[in-house]
C-alpha cells in the first residue's frame, strides 16, 4: 500500500497523468540553477514555460511532443546578456568590420574597396578600428582615408564606439573648422594649426554622425532582427539593450507582433530627452518579449580613447583626467525621477571619478539599502575605497568579461599600478557583497556568451585573483543578469514555471578542462519552448 502510494506521489511530483509535454528534452545534463537541485536529466514543456524538470519525464511523452533527445550533452539556462547594442549588432554584420584589421593602412585599403562600388557622395561607415593593435598604437589621421575614398564622406566608429575615424569629406560636410571649439564631454583631434585631423572623441562625434542619413524604419526593423538573430544563434535569450530611441521601440514592437523577435529585450531608454519624459507620464511596461522600465545615462568617455572619467590624470597623458559625459547633477535629478515612478536607472560609468559621481548621485536619491536596483553600466576602473558603495546603495554592477581580455594588453599603462587594483575587479565586488550582471557590451565585443564565460573564469591568464568562478560565472549571465532586469522570478534558472529559455551545448562548461571552453558550440537555442536556432549537424 504504501508503496503504491509513493509511487502515486512521485508520479503527480512529476505533473498530472492528462498533462503532456510540447516540447520534451531528455537524456540531458541539465544545470538548473535551482541550488536545491542543481543537475536533472529531464524537462518537459508546455507552452512558454518549463512543466517538469526530474530524472525521468517519460510519461510526459504525447502524440503531440516533440522530444530531443539531447544524448548526454549539457542544457543550461538561455544566456542573458545584460549589456547589448541590438540595432548595433545588425548593422555592424551588415556594414564594414576593421575588428582585427592589422594596420590604419589595412584599415584604408578596405575603405578603397569599398568606395569603389559606391557613389560618389555615398556615405561609407564601418566600426572596430582599434589603435592598440597597430603597429605605433597611434591614432589614425583622416588622409589615409582621404587617399582611399576621395569621392565619399567616410565615417568609422572605434571599437569601443567611443571615437569615430573620418576623412576630410566627412568633415566638409560637418560644420567643424579651425574655429570650432571643442563640444562639452567631446574633442577634436587637431593638428597644430587647429583645424581637425580626422578623429573625434565621443561628444565631438555627433558633429559628424548628425550629418549621416538617417535610417528609415525598415532598415531600423532589419538591423535589429539580424542583430536578434545573431543572438539567438549564439545562446543568448534575452538581451537588455542598453540605450534605445523611439524608432528602435516601434521596430520592435512591429517585429514582436510579427512574431519575427527571437529574443526577449529589457530596453533601457538613451538618455533624458522626449522619449524618457513620455515614459515618465506613462510609467514603466512590461511585456514577455519587450520590457521598457530603465534609462541608460552616460557619465563619461571610455579608457581605450582615454575619456574615461579619472580622479587623477592618466598615467599615460598627463594633464587629461578624461570627459564628463553627463553631468553628477543631472544623473541625481533623473535619478530622483526614476526612483518617484518605479524606474531603474543604469549609468555608463568606466573611470574612477565616473564610477564615484554616479555612486553619490544614486546615494541622493536611494540614501541607503533599497530594491530599485539601480546599475553602473561598466564599473571598470573603481576606487578600491569605493567599491563597498555598490552594496551600501544595493547598486548592480553590470560588467562585461570580455572587457578585460581585450583591455589587459593597454589596461595598466592608461591607469598605473595602483588603480589598476580597483580595474575589472569581479573578485572585489563579490566579495563586497555586490551582484554582478555580465555582458558582452556587443558589437563593442564578440556577442558570444561563452566566451564571456571563459574571460569571467580565465582572464586571458591577467589578475587571475579577480577571475570569477565557473559557477558564479554562469549565474552572471543567467539569473543574477534576469535579477538585474526584475525578472529573476521567470527567467535564469531552469524550474518549473520558469520561462522554457534555455541552450543545449556540445559541452559541459562547468565541468571540461579550461581551455576547452572556448570551442563549446551552442546546438540548439530555445526561446519560450520555441526553438529558435538548431545548429546544421
Ligand atoms: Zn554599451
Amino acid at each position: 500500500m504504501s508503496a503504491i502510494l509513493a509511487l502515486f506521489a512521485a508520479y503527480f511530483a512529476q505533473g498530472s497523468p492528462a498533462e503532456r509535454a510540447d516540447l520534451l528534452i531528455r537524456n540531458a545534463r541539465i544545470h538548473t540553477g535551482d541550488p536545491a537541485a542543481p543537475v536533472a536529466r529531464d524537462m518537459a514543456i508546455r507552452g512558454e514555460t518549463i512543466a517538469a524538470v526530474g530524472q525521468d519525464l517519460a510519461a510526459w511523452a504525447g502524440p503531440g511532443t516533440r522530444t530531443i533527445d539531447a544524448g548526454g550533452r549539457t542544457v543550461v539556462p538561455g544566456f542573458i546578456d545584460s549589456h547589448g547594442h541590438v540595432r548595433g549588432l545588425g548593422e555592424s554584420l551588415a556594414s564594414l568590420d576593421f575588428k582585427g584589421s592589422a594596420s590604419a593602412e589595412a584599415a584604408a585599403a578596405m575603405v578603397a574597396r569599398e568606395a569603389a562600388g559606391r557613389k560618389p557622395g555615398d556615405w561609407i561607415v564601418g566600426r572596430g578600428w582599434d589603435q592598440t593593435r597597430w603597429p605605433g598604437s597611434a591614432f589614425p589621421a583622416a588622409d589615409a582615408l582621404d587617399r582611399a575614398a576621395p569621392r565619399n564622406p567616410v565615417y568609422l566608429t572605434r571599437v569601443d564606439g567611443h571615437a569615430a575615424w573620418v576623412n576630410r569629406r566627412a568633415v566638409e560636410a560637418s560644420d567643424i573648422n579651425a574655429a570650432t571649439p571643442d563640444p562639452a564631454g567631446g574633442r577634436i583631434h587637431r593638428d597644430g594649426k587647429g583645424s581637425a585631423t580626422g578623429v573625434l572623441v565621443d561628444r565631438a562625434m555627433r558633429l559628424v554622425s548628425a550629418r549621416i542619413p538617417a535610417a528609415g524604419p525598415e532598415q531600423i526593423q532589419a538591423f535589429l532582427s539580424r542583430g536578434a538573430r545573431e543572438c539567438v544563434r549564439l545562446g543568448l535569450t534575452s538581451v537588455h539593450d542598453a540605450g534605445v530611441g523611439a524608432a528602435e521601440i516601434a521596430a520592435y514592437e512591429k517585429l514582436i507582433a510579427a512574431g519575427a523577435m527571437p529574443v526577449r529585450i529589457y530596453a533601457m531608454i538613451g538618455g533624458d530627452g522626449e522619449l524618457w519624459r513620455s515614459h515618465l507620464k506613462s510609467g514603466p511596461r512590461t511585456g514577455s518579449r519587450l520590457t521598457v522600465r530603465s534609462i541608460k545615462l552616460m557619465a563619461d568617455g571610455a579608457l581605450g580613447s582615454r575619456g574615461a572619467a579619472m580622479k587623477e590624470p592618466y598615467s599615460d597623458d598627463p594633464g587629461n583626467r578624461g570627459l564628463t559625459v553627463t553631468a553628477k547633477q543631472t544623473i541625481e535629478r533623473v535619478a530622483k525621477e526614476a526612483v518617484d515612478r518605479g524606474f531603474q536607472v543604469n549609468t555608463h560609468a568606466i573611470g574612477d571619478r565616473a564610477n564615484r559621481d554616479v555612486l553619490d548621485a544614486y546615494a541622493a536619491a536611494l540614501g541607503g539599502r533599497n530594491d530599485r536596483r539601480f546599475r553602473v553600466e561598466h564599473a571598470q576602473v573603481v576606487s578600491l575605497a569605493d567599491i563597498p558603495l555598490f552594496a551600501r546603495y544595493s547598486v548592480i554592477a553590470s560588467m562585461q568579461a570580455t572587457h578585460a581580455t581585450s583591455d589587459m594588453r593597454w589596461a595598466e599603462a592608461r591607469v598605473g599600478p595602483d588603480r589598476i587594483e580597483g580595474a575589472y575587479a569581479w573578485r572585489r565586488f563579490l566579495d563586497a557583497g555586490v551582484r554582478i550582471a555580465n555582458g558582452s557590451d556587443f558589437p563593442v565585443e564578440n556577442a558570444n556568451p561563452i566566451e564571456g564565460f571563459h574571460a569571467a573564469v580565465a582572464r586571458g591568464g591577467w589578475r587571475l585573483s579577480q577571475r570569477m568562478t565557473r559557477e558564479e560565472a554562469l549565474r552572471s549571465f543567467t539569473a543574477d543578469a534576469a535579477y538585474a532586469a526584475f525578472e529573476e522570478r521567470v527567467k535564469g534558472r531552469l524550474m518549473p514555471g520558469m520561462l522554457a529559455d534555455f541552450a543545449i551545448l556540445s559541452g559541459d562548461i562547468l565541468s571540461i578542462p579550461e581551455p576547452e571552453i572556448p570551442r563549446v558550440k551552442v546546438l540548439t537555442t530555445v526561446v519560450g519552448g520555441r526553438v529558435e536556432y538548431e545548429a546544421r549537424p
